[in-house]
Parts: C-alpha cells; structure tokens; sequence
C-alpha cells in the first residue's frame, strides 16, 4: 500500500472544528445512528458514550468506501446472505 492509494478527503470535526484529511486521520470516529453518520468527531472529542455507540455500530455497519465527492459512505455488515 502506498500512500497514493490513500484517499485525500476533507474531514472537519463536529465539535472542535478541527480540520484534517482522511488519510491523516485513521484514529477519527464516524459516530453512526442506524447506518447513517451523524458526526465525525476527532480522538480528542470523542465520549465514553459515543465510544461505546461506535463499537456497537462497528458491528452492525461498516466504512464502504471514502470519496471526495460523497465523503464517508457505510454499508450494513450483515454477514452471510442467506
Ligand atoms: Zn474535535
């Protein structure tokens, strides 16, 4: 993987209003409500609580892909079709 592959998407955080790029930013959380993102927060920003959402969240969606054009794009993680 080289850097070039990495996306440059602009992130801003929704509570400090801190600036960075998807790439920069791995340790940024996608706080989620049924699959939809509702805050991007930065580690700094992030609480107990929402860190506890985003566990549960991590197991019911998952990061599609990250576009400059859409930004953070999730798909429901439902396992196995059947
Ligand atoms: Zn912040």
């Amino acid at each position: 993987m080289s850097a070039e592959t990495m996306q440059t998407v602009p992130i801003c955080c929704d509570r400090c209003g801190e600036r960075s790029t998807v790439d920069l930013a791995p340790d940024w959380a996608l706080v989620l409500r049924d699959g939809q993102i509702i805050a991007i927060v930065c580690p700094g920003c992030i609480t107990e609580e929402e860190h506890l959402v985003l566990e549960i969240n991590d197991a019911t969606s998952e990061l599609d892909r990250v576009t400059p054009e859409e930004g953070f794009v999730m798909k429901p993680k439902d396992g196995d079709e059947s």
